[in-house]
This record gives structure tokens, C-alpha cells and sequence, in this order.
């Protein structure tokens, strides 16, 4: 039989050039709580990202509940079913009370348009996702914010990289976390960060992932312990000098995934909006049972008899876990949209070290289906 071709598969540097790194750290032997590599790491992705400020976590997780903290919210938080669970489950580990809003049919974002319908008295922060890495409607959103008095948190887990017409997505919201876990587009096998547009905040979410301390003596509040390691940090350094070559290779798997499948019937490839530059994180497509003439997930099973494996991001919802399927928000009635495009979504491979003609042997298989001669 043939390879099994994964979903994804992590990006690693050339294992020579991460050698003086280590020695660097072995020399000076310091491992972690704000050393030099965490220093330059942090300097290096701002630049890099174009963005202010920004403060390395260990995961991304940790990132989202931190910056929660940093930001007192309390309350509830408007928030989308349509992601991965660590967005919800930061807002439970604050004791915050999710409220789950529709998504759009185009870029598979929260819809604003239906916003403002689940704003109470008790509302105090929007935190969307910029799923796929498709920027959500920052300026209705923040439209929106501002007119009620809202906090803006972005979940920018998908987002490493993206612009928008020129500028950094991340610089839109008080806040956007990024994460660096080995799945996504730049990784430090786990990692993640906070981007923040004042230097105030910046100190105190430097201050929040390390207990709290000030100083050596005064703990101001209860933090918590979310720092990246200098190892973490170091690779990281190495890897922004990589990825703008894993970006390019995921554009030209885009394209070709495109191009490919353009005229396959029920089968819809992700549209990408004009003035965004994208880096293809995943590679969504949308199975219309009637028009493909079969469901998303007989075509899942399927390639995995071929041993292609694909991925149902994000099948089941959020909204759709036990911890969350009591709230009023989480009825189905409430989510339509985002109820139709989990059952239909379907993330093929996608990755730096993919080969061209894995692409083109999956297209192959979802185009001419095999099984069926
Ligand atoms: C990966 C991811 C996270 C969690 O990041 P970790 O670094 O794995 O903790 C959060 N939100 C979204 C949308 C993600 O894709």
C-alpha cells in the first residue's frame, strides 16, 4: 500500500543549525525566567509580525487564560462554536460564561451581524477566532466593542502571519493570542504569545505568567506559572529564519489544491478575501452532499481507506461538548450556520513537507472516486 499522508506533519529547522543554539544555552546555563533567548525571541517576532509588543507563553492555552486575567474580564463573553475547544475552555478556567453567536457562511467567522442580539448586562468581551487564518470583520467588530463598551480579545491561533491589507490582523482588538503548538504554521513544538498594544499591559501579562512577582519580593496578584523556556525560545529564533519558506511551500500546495479541484462538484475550496495575504494554515474544503453525492464524512472515511487522512475541523462544535451543551447560546436553533458547516467541513493535508504529488493523488481520489468503479 501507499503512505499514510497525515494531516499535518510539524515543521522542524535543519538539526545542525539548532546546535550552537544549545550550546549557547549550555554554555550560560540559564533556562528559563526571562533569559536571553526569550528576550531576542520576543524582539525578533514583533518585528517579524509587526506588531508592538508582544510576550511568549509556554502554549497557547495558557496565553488565552492569561489574557483574560490581564484584562479583569468577568462576566460573559461573546464567543464562536466554531474552533478549536481551548477558546471556550479559557473562558470556563476564568469562571466566565461563554455566549455562543452564529458564524458567516463565507469565511466561517462570527457573524456581527448577530452580535449585538447576545449582549446583556452582563457582557463584558468579545473574543472571536480568525478562523483558518481568514481575518475576521475586525472593523464591525470593533464598531460594536466600542459602542457598548465591550474588550475585544482575538483568538489568533490561525492567524501567525496574516495581513491585511498590509498590516498585521494583530493589531486590531486590545488583544490577539497566538499559538506556536507543533500543528501550526510556525511552531516551538508547544508555545504561544500575547500580542499587546501598549507597553502598561505588556509589563503586566509579563507579570502574570510568572506568578505575579514584581520583584523579588512583592507579588502583586496571583499569576500563574505560562513562561517559554529558553529551549523553546532559541528554536523559535531559528524558525522565524524558516518560515517564510514553509508559508511560500503551503501557497503553492494552495494553489495547486485549487486548481485541481476547481471543477469538482460539491466540493468547495476556501475562498480567500481580496488584501489578505494568507498562509494557508489548513485546507478547508466544503462537501455538499446532493452535488458530491455523498457526506463529508463517508468522503472522511473513505480516503482513509486510502490512507489519506483528513481532518474534521471543527466537527463536533464547541457548543456541542457536555461542559457546554446545557447553555441557552448552545442550542442548535441559535447556530445554523455553524451547525451546517461542521458537518460539511473537511480539512485535507496540508503541510511544508508535503509533495506535490500527494496533492495531486488526494485530488485524484476526491475527484474520480475509485471505489466506486
Ligand atoms: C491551537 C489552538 C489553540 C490552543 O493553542 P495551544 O498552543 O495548543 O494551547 C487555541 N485556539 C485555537 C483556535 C487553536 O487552533
Amino acid at each position: 500500500m501507499s503512505k499514510k499522508i497525515m494531516v499535518t506533519q510539524p515543521a522542524l529547522p535543519p538539526l545542525e543549525e539548532f546546535i550552537p543554539y544549545l550550546e549557547k544555552i549550555w554554555d550560560n546555563k540559564w533556562l528559563t525566567n526571562d533569559g536571553p533567548f526569550h528576550r531576542q525571541f520576543e524582539k525578533e517576532l514583533a518585528e517579524y509580525l509587526g506588531v508592538k509588543y508582544i510576550s511568549v507563553f509556554a502554549n497557547g492555552t495558557l496565553a488565552l487564560i492569561t489574557a483574560l486575567q490581564a484584562l479583569r474580564i468577568t462576566g460573559e463573553v461573546i464567543t464562536t462554536p466554531f474552533s478549536f475547544v481551548a477558546t471556550t475552555h479559557s473562558l470556563w478556567w476564568n469562571n466566565i460564561k461563554p455566549v455562543f453567536v452564529d458564524i458567516e457562511d463565507n469565511y466561517y467567522n462570527i457573524d456581527p451581524k448577530k452580535i449585538e442580539a447576545a449582549i446583556t448586562p452582563q457582557t463584558t468581551a468579545i473574543m472571536p477566532v480568525h478562523v483558518y487564518g481568514n481575518p475576521c470583520n475586525v472593523e464591525e467588530i470593533q464598531r460594536i466593542a466600542d459602542t457598548y463598551g465591550l474588550r475585544l480579545i482575538y483568538d489568533a491561533a490561525h492567524a501567525f502571519a496574516v495581513k491585511k491589507d498590509g498590516q498585521s490582523v494583530m493589531n486590531w482588538g486590545d488583544l490577539s493570542i497566538l499559538s506556536f503548538h507543533a500543528t501550526k504554521v510556525f511552531n516551538t513544538i508547544e508555545g504561544g504569545a500575547i500580542v499587546c498594544q501598549d507597553e502598561k499591559t505588556k509589563q503586566r501579562i509579563d507579570l502574570l505568567k510568572n506568578f505575579g512577582f514584581r520583584n523579588e519580593t512583592t507579588v502583586i496578584e496571583p499569576g500563574i506559572n505560562a513562561k517559554m523556556n529558553e529551549l523553546q525560545a532559541a528554536y523559535g529564533s531559528l524558525q522565524l529564519k524558516h518560515v517564510d519558506n514553509y508559508i511560500a511551500k503551503r501557497l503553492k500546495l494552495a494553489e495547486l489544491y485549487n486548481d485541481l479541484l476547481k471543477n469538482t462538484e460539491g466540493i468547495t475550496c476556501m475562498k480567500v478575501e481580496e488584501g489578505v495575504s494568507h498562509t494557508y494554515p489548513y485546507y478547508p474544503v466544503r462537501v455538499n452532499t446532493v452535488d458530491y453525492g455523498m457526506n463529508r464524512n463517508d468522503l472522511y472515511f473513505k480516503l482513509q481507506e486510502y490512507d489519506i487522512f483528513g481532518r474534521r475541523y471543527f466537527y463536533p462544535l464547541i457548543s456541542d461538548f457536555p461542559t457546554y451543551k446545557g447553555l441557552p447560546s448552545a442550542n442548535v436553533s441559535n447556530l445554523p450556520v455553524a451547525a451546517q458547516v461542521s458537518k460539511e467541513i473537511l480539512c485535507l493535508p496540508m503541510y511544508p513537507n508535503l509533495e506535490f504529488e500527494d496533492v495531486e493523488r488526494i485530488c485524484d481520489f476526491i475527484k474520480n472516486k475509485p471505489w466506486k468503479i
